[in-house]
């Protein structure tokens, strides 16, 4: 997930120190932007504040909480609850953000990343999925401790789907998610070619699958229509491409009805065939899926 690029103004030398959680001062930052987006952002809705306000609540919590906690406990608990080896170097923001993302992705009973880790990142580069082997990597060079202020930014210039603080793991969790069925997927058209071609013929055709999919889910959403509609109803980092359409539809999805004291899915958001209730959306959703992304990106 790339971050805007769009810089922050003047207002923005009263970062939060690791001691300062969401504050008076902050608070009246985000009433303010709310009276300036909403102007301005025809596609911001009285629900998009709500989920922000419950999630800065929700972070409050977690932001106090974190400053008693071992990140290596953090570690060692994941790997012994999902055998997922973990390295957070250190970051006590980034390690209970991940433990959380976790929980929700388990009882949705999706997919988990393979592993979880920190590194320096390109500028603007808040986490990124790795499309082969499906561990996800956080942004060493972020101020992860801003993160709630950084996300709900974010939502007020419509660049992401949702302003929950959670959004970047859950954004790079769906990458995998996505990521292993189009594995799946690749696999299963192997098979099928690898029983009726020859060996010679398959080295021929070099046909990766796998390589074919995944090109394809990142390729520049050019469809004008596709392109417009994730761009209104979704989020315009949504519209780069396929695999991010999916990745913030579903950042979306989950981080709307999280609980506010557990941070836990209060019902799973991808139990309807219609889930996006957007008939357009979900067809669409359903293509990038399935790997069937090629009307998309021509
Ligand atoms: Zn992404």
């Amino acid at each position: 997930m790339k971050i805007n690029s769009i810089n922050y103004n003047n207002k923005d030398n009263n970062k939060p120190s690791f001691k300062r959680y969401y504050d008076a001062v902050l608070m009246k930052e985000f009433e303010g932007w709310i009276e300036q987006y909403k102007k301005v952002n025809p596609y911001l809705k009285g629900e998009d504040i709500a989920v922000m306000r419950k999630s800065i609540d929700s972070f409050n919590a977690v932001y106090k909480g974190v400053q008693t906690t071992s990140v290596q406990n953090i570690e060692n608990q994941i790997y012994n609850k999902f055998h997922i080896p973990a390295d957070f170097k250190g970051d006590k923001f980034i390690a209970a953000m991940s433990a959380l993302t976790l929980n929700i992705f388990q009882k949705l009973r999706l997919p988990l990343p393979t592993g979880l880790y920190v590194k320096p990142l390109e500028n603007h580069v808040s986490g990124c999925c790795d499309t082969m082997r499906r561990f996800v990597t956080f942004n060493q060079n972020q101020d992860w401790s801003d993160i709630q202020r950084l996300t709900a930014r974010e939502k007020f210039l419509n660049w992401s789907s949702t302003g929950h603080f959670l959004k970047t793991p859950i954004h790079e969790f769906m990458h995998s998610v996505h990521l292993s069925n189009l594995h799946k997927l690749a696999a299963q058209k192997q098979q099928k070619i690898n029983a009726i071609q020859s060996k010679l013929l398959r080295d021929f055709l070099n046909m990766d699958f796998k390589t074919n999919m995944i090109n394809q889910a990142g390729s520049p959403l050019i469809d004008k229509t596709a392109n417009s509609q994730v761009l209104t109803k979704v989020s315009r980092y949504g519209s780069s491409t396929p695999a991010e359409m999916y990745a913030d539809i579903g950042a979306k999805m989950i981080s709307y009805i999280l609980d506010r004291k557990t941070l836990l899915p209060t019902k799973n958001p991808f139990v309807f065939k219609d889930f996006t209730e957007d008939k357009y959306l979900m067809k669409m959703m359903n293509d990038v899926w399935a790997g069937n992304i090629t009307g998309y990106i021509k």
